[in-house]
């Protein structure tokens, strides 16, 4: 069977990138075994500011921009709900911090996503001594649904190879590769966490990070927002809400444990003030790198093998934008943005 496109891995960066893809009319296939799960379990979040430092995302504007109406096209055509417009309340824990705040609304790259009003709404569930800064623009994409109806979506189109991806079995020419029985002028791999295995890209410095995330029941907390403490509450309907996550560097395996979720209930438990039931936990692993920027570009020796990686904490605001960057290159010769090319970093 020949292709345009061999894409390894259907996580958000496989499933962005084949979007580009079908816009451009380009055909191809996706292989997937289902062994990492962390565009599936993500809070989905997309906020354009780190509420740590009070900074602007990288690139905030240009991948919401870029970004929304890529995933209002893909709630059309697969005809799911996707995108949750929900402010997100920064929770202030001292005067210090709401005057952070302050400073913050007043710089000119971060005025237009920030309210200069504190908020102090009358529910007593969640202790608010020193209100809330609003962040404006932002929302949650259910990146669950998103990656099952995808998947379903290339199933039907017999564009989904429902196996692992054996590497070994690649072979090169110069004009194209070849996998078994596919031909494909080029292959793109897209595995997150999982390019650790990839002879052509495990050079390169991804530093992966482990999150978990909690699912409660609290029907007396009542919040409408996704709340920001020193975790993220995140309401999902029905008295449910996401806690989390946790940021873990040594432990890669894909389970849940105690330790987070110990955690988490400690960071809830002081700002919380009502009772909740816990009625899930979820792990997954991001694909984070050393100097926060994704690994995106063309292999130093193989011209038709190419890589879409590093997604990081956002992968929901930056895989269109780093989509459209790769296909650009590839298609029309435009240069990576200098930031993002794997070039940046030496081969072995
Ligand atoms: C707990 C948690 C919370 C998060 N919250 C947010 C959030 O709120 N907002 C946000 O923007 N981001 C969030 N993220 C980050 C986001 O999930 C990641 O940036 C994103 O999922 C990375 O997507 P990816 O496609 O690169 O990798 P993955 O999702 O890991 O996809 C790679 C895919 O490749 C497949 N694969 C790997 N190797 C092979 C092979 N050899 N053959 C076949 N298939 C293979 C895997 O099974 C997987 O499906 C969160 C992550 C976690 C873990």
């Amino acid at each position: 069977m020949k292709v345009d496109y061999i894409i390894v891995g259907s996580g958000l960066a496989g499933i962005l990138f084949c979007e580009v893809l079908k816009q451009h009319n380009k055909s191809f296939v996706i292989f997937e075994n289902e062994s990492q799960r962390s565009s599936t379990v993500a809070g989905g979040l997309y906020n354009p500011v780190v509420l740590k430092r009070f900074t602007q995302v990288w690139k905030a504007k240009e991948q919401l921009d870029l970004g929304l109406p890529m995933y209002h096209k893909l709630e059309q055509s697969l005809n799911v709900k996707l995108d949750y417009k929900i402010p997100v309340h920064r929770l202030f824990a001292s005067v210090e911090e709401q005057n952070n705040w302050f400073q913050a609304c007043d710089k000119p790259n971060l005025s237009h996503f920030l309210s200069s009003e504190i908020l102090h709404p009358k529910n007593t569930a969640v202790k608010s001594d020193f209100g809330y800064g609003k962040v404006l623009e932002t929302g949650r994409i259910d990146t669950a649904t998103l990656i099952k109806s995808y998947r379903g979506y290339l199933q039907n189109s017999n564009q989904l190879v429902d196996e692992t991806f054996v590497y070994s079995n690649l072979i090169l020419n110069a004009t194209h590769v070849t996998y078994n029985n596919y031909e494909a002028k080029r292959i793109v791999f897209a595995e997150g966490f999982g390019v650790d295995k990839n002879p052509f890209f495990n050079y390169l410095p991804l530093k992966p990070t482990k999150g978990e995330l909690l699912t409660i029941h609290a029907p007396d907390l009542k919040i409408d927002f996704v709340l920001k403490s020193s975790v993220f509450l995140i309401p999902l309907g029905n008295d449910l809400y996401r806690v989390g996550a946790t940021y873990e560097w040594e432990d890669m395996s894909p389970d849940i444990t105690t330790k987070a979720k110990e955690e988490l209930l400690n960071k809830l438990d002081k700002f919380l003030n009502c009772d909740y039931r816990v009625v899930d936990q979820i792990a997954g692993i991001r694909p984070t790198v050393k100097d926060r920027r994704p690994l995106v570009g063309q292999h130093y020796q193989h011209e038709n093998i190419f890589i879409l990686n590093g997604l990081g904490t956002r992968g929901v605001m930056i895989a269109p934008y780093v989509a459209h960057q790769l296909y650009s290159f590839i298609e029309n010769n435009i240069a990576l943005n200098k930031e993002i090319d794997i070039s940046r970093y030496k081969t072995n």
